[in-house]
């Protein structure tokens, strides 16, 4: 399975990414040359839209791609025909979207402290992160994110 390193700005498809079960890290306060290092000591893929970064990864034989698109379903239209993603809903895996580690399924009596009141009535699934600890659940966003993923399928 790939693995990403997504240069600054490309926070929303590292979301994505990381929802779709792809470990994804993101640059936010590391240098350029910090993500080139760690992108080849963990075999990571360089997502970018900078052409100096794309000519860096040359020039130390690392994996790349240059993002062309903003939006974000068109974005992972150009991963997945460069890498031959899996990308499914619902994802058979997948990674906290704020410290990309994996999450668990976890019982609702497990976490019903852990929600907004009421969510319970609403939902049977439910997840915690292994890391942050933070819940998931398939709320309403869940349906934009299943309304990207058709779209990604849908054109091919
Ligand atoms: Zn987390």
């Amino acid at each position: 399975m790939c693995k990403f390193y997504a240069d600054s700005m490309l926070g929303k498809l590292s979301r994505f990414l990381r929802f779709l079960g792809y470990d994804t890290l993101y640059r936010t306060q590391e240098s350029i040359n910090e993500m080139l290092e760690t992108a080849r000591e963990e075999d990571r893929i360089i997502l970018t839209r900078s052409d100096e970064i794309i000519q860096m990864c040359k020039k130390r034989n690392l994996h790349n791609l240059f993002i062309t698109n903003i939006e974000v379903s068109e974005q992972l239209k150009e991963i997945k025909a460069s890498f031959s993603l899996n990308i499914v809903y619902p994802p058979s895996k997948m990674r906290c979207s704020v410290c990309n580690d994996d999450l668990k399924v976890r019982n609702k009596e497990e976490i019903i402290d852990k929600i907004p009141e009421g969510t319970e009535k609403n939902y049977n699934d439910f997840w915690e992160c292994r890391g942050c600890f933070k819940i998931y659940w398939m709320g309403s966003h869940w349906q934009d994110i299943k309304k990207t993923i058709s779209e990604i399928n849908s054109s091919e």
